[in-house]
């Protein structure tokens, strides 16, 4: 028997078989990606896709990502599939590559929140995987999941079940259920590319680095990275405040230490010292395990009930356009 959660929530199971038959179903399944744990539903369910924002009480108008299997059932799900972006997805499909694209017409609007294009990615993780062939052989028409961040919105990405459980665990139901694959590989959420228009566009970096003026692969978005901070609105955010700071700066704060500078949470490279009376969250060794790291950090010093994280960011590595601006949104 999967197991339970005890105030009646949903089931928690490593078997791609139940969470299928329960997507069939019209039931929620959190899902494991390599990017983080997605709240998944069947894409042309419309009741189902309405829970989904209802549990993650996420604003109608926001669109969701759709997750296939494979290149010929994302194709189902436009109307056209341009060469630049066809590319793309051979060369990284499964994988954190989040296309977007005209629309076909049946696509519906709770999907695409009323927008021509849809989103769409084939994740690379096996029991995902397993699920969405499954649900493709179970549902007439084209097969897909819609699959956004399975936490509250506006709060840390799960990169595990059980961070799954101690998001949403209370708003869902014993036919819902959570498939434990594990911690997430990557941790931060898909690149996200934007191929409707006649270039591509990066709208948000991730793991899989686009050049968005030749689509080649690229070395990072630093060009489309500098934003105002101000214009980042709040989204991955823990509750505890988050401040960035540079290796420098840590040494010039824990220069003068605060006396009472209570329930301060570090996570920083490793080689970065902790000052006196902080709590240590993690040191990551480069930029690609800060990434894996990053969100289960933010959750532990809330866990722990700190109400200040600082995080020194790496200053090297092809993850960091992702990681500056998840954290500057995590900072408000
Ligand atoms: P997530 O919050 O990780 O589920 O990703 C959803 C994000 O994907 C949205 O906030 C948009 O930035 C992007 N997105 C999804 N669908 C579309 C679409 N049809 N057109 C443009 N951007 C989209
Ligand atoms: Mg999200």
């Amino acid at each position: 028997m999967p197991a339970r959660h005890p105030s009646g929530g949903p089931r928690v199971s490593t078997d791609p078989e139940r969470a299928a038959a329960a997507l069939i179903a019209g039931s929620l399944v959190a899902l494991p990606t390599e990017t983080v744990y997605g709240l998944a539903a069947v894409a042309s369910d419309r009741t189902a896709v309405a829970r989904v924002f209802e549990v993650k009480r996420r604003p109608a108008d926001h669109p969701l990502i759709v997750h296939v299997d494979s290149l010929a059932s994302a194709r189902q799900w436009v109307l056209a599939f341009p060469e630049p972006a066809a590319a793309l997805a051979r060369r990284y499909w499964p994988g954190p590559l989040t296309l977007v694209l005209p629309r076909a017409p049946w696509v519906p609007d709770e999907v695409t929140g009323g927008q021509p294009t849809v989103a769409l990615r084939v994740p690379d993780h096996p029991l995902t995987a397993r699920v969405l062939e499954l649900v493709g052989e179970g549902l007439a028409g084209p097969c897909g999941v819609v699959a956004p961040s399975a936490n509250a919105f506006g709060r840390v990405s799960p990169t595990s079940a059980a961070d799954v459980m101690a998001s949403l665990g209370g708003r869902l139901g014993p036919a819902d259920l959570i498939l434990d694959g594990g911690d997430c590989r990557v941790g931060l959420e898909s690149t996200i590319v934007d191929a409707s228009g006649g270039e591509l566009r990066v709208l948000r970096p991730g793991a899989v680095l686009v050049d968005s003026a030749t689509g080649q692969p690229g070395d990072g978005e630093v060009a489309v990275l500098p934003r105002v901070p101000g214009s980042h609105s709040a989204h991955y955010a823990p509750a505890a405040e988050v401040v960035i700071a540079s290796g420098e700066e840590l040494l010039a704060a824990s220069a003068s230490p605060i006396p009472e500078d209570l329930g301060t949470g570090l996570l920083a490279p490793v080689g970065i010292e902790t000052p006196v009376g902080w709590i240590r969250l993690a040191s990551p060794t480069d930029d690609v395990e800060f990434a894996a790291v990053l969100y289960r950090g933010l959750r532990a010093a809330d866990d722990a009930g700190l109400h200040r994280i600082v995080v020194v960011p790496p200053t090297t590595g092809g993850l960091l356009p992702a990681i500056l601006d998840r954290l500057r949104r995590a900072a408000r």
